[in-house]
């Protein structure tokens, strides 16, 4: 099994790059943002909470957050293996990842760190607010999802530098120059 934790700063590219992993290496991708959205959209209880946290930049809490992944991989009882991309977001969402993959008998093979500055982040992060009706893409709320990244989602890098699985991914540059530095890294894992 291929396990892969797509990690990076809020519009470092990580749906982006997802969606070429799954296309390519046949896993299932495990988008937390999109799990959320689409609990808003069907209005369910954790939608609604979900919808004023997001708006204003906030996490939801881990205990939700681990239990809606952890549902999730029961789905796919068959997957060749999945991108976690969004989660973990906390050192205490790492931990439990490893937990959920562990009971399972499987675990981490590789985490990539998207890695984008501050200001290309922004500028990209606008300008996607200009179509895509995300809540969170205005300048008051993308300020505050990167101070959250910084204090909350930082330390999640020192998690996986501990266990050997950190890569470093250059961010910038065109969308498949960034999934070739990407398609190295886990060939180098798979192979
Ligand atoms: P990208 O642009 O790189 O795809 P993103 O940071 O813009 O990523 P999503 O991953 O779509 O956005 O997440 C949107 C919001 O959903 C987060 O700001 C947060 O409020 C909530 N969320 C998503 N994943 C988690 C998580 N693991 N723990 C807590 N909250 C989460
Ligand atoms: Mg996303």
């Amino acid at each position: 099994m291929l396990n892969v934790v797509i990690f990076g700063a809020p519009g470092s590219g990580k749906g982006t790059q997802s969606e070429l992993i799954e296309k390519k290496y046949g896993l299932v991708h495990l988008s937390t943002g999109d799990i959320l959205r689409a609990e808003i959209a069907r209005g369910t209880d954790i939608g609604k909470l979900a919808d004023g946290l997001i708006s204003k930049g906030q996490f939801i809490p881990d205990d939700l957050m681990i239990d809606i992944l952890n549902g999730q991989i029961d789905q796919y009882p068959t997957a060749k293996g999945f991108i976690f991309d969004g989660f973990p977001r906390t050192v205490p969402q790492a931990d439990a990842l490893d937990s959920m993959l562990k009971r399972r008998n499987i675990r981490v093979s590789i985490m990539l760190n998207i890695d984008v500055d501050t200001n290309e982040l922004v500028k990209r992060l606008i300008n996607r607010g200009k179509t895509s009706g995300r809540s969170d893409d205005n300048l008051q709320t993308i300020h505050q999802r990167i101070q959250v990244y910084e204090t909350k989602t930082l330390p999640v890098i020192q998690f996986y530098d501990r266990q050997h699985k950190h890569h470093r991914i250059q961010g910038t540059g065109t969308m498949e120059e960034v999934f070739e530095r990407i398609c190295k890294e886990i060939d180098s894992v798979i192979s």
